[in-house]
């Protein structure tokens, strides 16, 4: 497992400086969804710091698990409102937020927390029916919801376009995100920060970060294929 982290790292290095970006400014997400915890120590051993999970209830036995303060843990899944308790005690970025409604939920359990919790704003950029996140055209107006609930901080967008065998064919989603992030950006909203796009999985994240991706969700490529 160490190889293949590092010759991640290494692409992701390659792949920012041949655009000009800091190798410093992509983070590495390891999707660590079906591997146990045993699995997550060893790529922790080989440098991992930052682990994304899908499902809540298999995300708590593991972190449980891990118990390890340096690590810090994102929520990728999908989310329902009701379930936003058990994410904000857990985790450090939400990338999954669509809805208003789940916004508020959450902004009421971090309120009880005391603690200000920070999201990412789930796009649909290629606006499939089967796809959760919010469509573009209704992005900013979303935008402009959560930046009123004071125990959420905005930090930018995440996607999950459409999955091609070429990357190069994803790459017009992403361009479209990073496009999308100036426009918000341009609208200066305060209370948001339009500094994180999270984009990019094992298939096609260099053409992600050509495009602007901050982190990269990669889970095949470090891990193997999901049982
Ligand atoms: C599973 C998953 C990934 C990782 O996908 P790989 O192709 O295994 O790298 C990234 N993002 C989300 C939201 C996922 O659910």
């Amino acid at each position: 497992m160490k190889d293949r982290i590092d010759q991640i790292r290494h692409r992701i290095y390659s792949a920012a400086l041949a655009c000009d970006r800091d190798p410093g400014s992509v983070t590495l997400v390891a999707v660590s969804k079906n591997m146990p915890a045993d699995t997550i120590r060893k790529a922790v051993d080989a440098g991992l710091r930052v682990f994304g999970e899908n499902y809540i209830q298999e995300a708590e036995k593991k972190i449980d698990a891990v118990a390890d303060p340096r690590l810090s843990w994102h929520f990728i899944g999908h989310l329902q409102s009701n379930k936003a308790k058990y994410v904000v005690c857990g985790f450090d970025l939400i990338h999954s937020v669509d809805t208003l409604k789940l916004a508020t939920e959450i902004h009421r359990q971090a309120e009880k927390l005391e603690k200000v919790q920070d999201i990412l704003v789930q796009v649909n950029i290629a606006g499939e029916s089967t796809k959760s996140g919010v469509e573009t055209r209704n992005a900013l107006t979303l935008v402009e919801g959560i930046s009123r609930l004071s125990h959420i901080r905005i930090k930018g967008l995440m996607t999950l376009p459409p999955f091609f065998d070429q990357p190069e064919k994803v790459r017009p989603y992403f361009m479209a995100l990073s496009r999308l992030r100036e426009e918000i950006q341009a609208a200066g909203i305060d209370n948001v920060e339009m500094t994180e796009l999270s984009m990019g999985m094992s298939g096609d994240f260099e053409a992600a970060i050509a495009e602007g991706a901050t982190m990269v969700r990669i889970g095949t490529a470090i891990f193997g294929e999901r049982l």
